[in-house]
């Protein structure tokens, strides 16, 4: 059963019923990670990795979360999609093979315009279809702090990274940002986490945080010390996204989440991720206060216990990557 796409509105309505339950049964690894498969190859999957109800490596994923928001799984990565009755908007756009499909998928929710698009940060997975996005929308604001612009764009006189046309049209260089779009939508930038412009966002009403890569439930996170990314900033932006989830109570729905990567959570969740990500940098903080090298910090096993859900030895961000990353955050002074 591909319960997660969308093949008619009676399938639709049924998943949005028991979604926050559902949700919670899918296998993390129904989504690839980080930069796979973006060009249409389903092949991803992780060994032993299983198709679950929904999960289609090559197709978009249509998931209801709550209020008036919804998730695409799109290769690997999440896309928020808030739908109202003045437009669409969405948190990230997907990588740029995926691009048609996204717009499918959101024309398949709403026959309503994209009004704004919000990049959690500038790695090309969250963002590549910003071009095509927007030509296709009559030109959406994209919203995104202003280091987004600037690992975009490049000083006068040296190539862009990425072209002017996919870059955000309307930045913010403030701790948060407020929109409206039939609800209030929060924006709120965390120094130094995963790059030096992530943020996250808040829909106040729908009650449902997207968080982009500073929470995600198939790695450990893929810190980018090249572009300002530092642990204590994953663990200092888990932190306020916990200040601002309210716990699922019961039957009652708390706040849900969408993860950079992986299935829809709640606060439960988040404290989980969060109290890994500070367990393991502590003990590698403790192991450079002992004055371990790299390599020995590498070889002392600090994050066994947890290498089977979050570690990886191949692809794009394996455990030593994540180490080195932690490492050289802690060991600056
Ligand atoms: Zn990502």
């Amino acid at each position: 059963m591909k319960a997660g796409v969308i093949k008619g509105f009676v399938t639709f309505v049924a998943i949005g019923l028991v979604a926050p339950t559902l949700s919670r049964t899918f296998d993390t690894r129904m989504f690839a990670q980080d930069n796979q498969a973006p060009a249409g190859g389903g092949a991803q999957m992780p060994p032993g990795g299983t198709q679950k109800a929904g999960s289609s490596s090559t197709e978009v994923e249509v998931l209801p979360v709550q209020g008036n928001v919804y998730m695409l799984g799109v290769g690997g990565m999440n896309i928020a999609v808030q739908v109202e009755d003045a437009g669409v908007v969405l948190v990230d756009t997907g990588p740029a093979a995926w691009s048609d499909r996204v717009l499918a998928a959101v024309h398949r929710l709403t026959n309503k315009p994209i009004r704004y698009i919000v990049n959690t940060q500038f790695h090309e997975d969250h963002n590549g279809a910003n071009e095509a996005i927007t030509t296709a929308s009559k030109n959406p604001a994209v919203i995104a702090h202003e280091n987004v612009l600037k690992r975009m764009s490049a000083p006068v006189g040296s190539t862009s990274p990425r072209r002017t046309s996919e870059w955000p049209t309307d930045t913010f260089f403030t701790a948060f940002k407020d929109l409206y779009n039939g609800e209030s939508i929060q924006i709120f930038y965390q120094e130094d986490a995963i790059t030096d412009g992530d943020s996250f966002v808040v829909f106040r009403k729908s009650d449902v945080i997207a968080t982009g890569d500073l929470f995600m439930t198939t790695t450990y996170p893929p810190v980018d010390v090249k572009a300002g990314g530092h642990i204590n900033g994953v663990i200092e932006g888990l932190n306020r996204i916990l200040d601002i989830a309210v716990p699922v109570d019961k039957q009652e729905n708390g706040t849900l989440i969408i993860p950079g990567h992986g299935r829809i959570c709640d606060e439960a969740d988040v404290v989980e991720y969060r109290d890994m990500v500070t367990i393991v940098r502590d003990r590698i903080q403790d192991a450079v206060k002992r004055g371990l090298t790299l390599a020995q910090v590498k070889a002392a096993g600090l994050t066994l216990d947890f290498d089977g859900r979050y570690g990886a030895t191949a692809g794009p961000w394996t455990t030593e990557m994540f180490i080195d990353a932690v490492y050289k955050g802690v060991s600056k002074k």
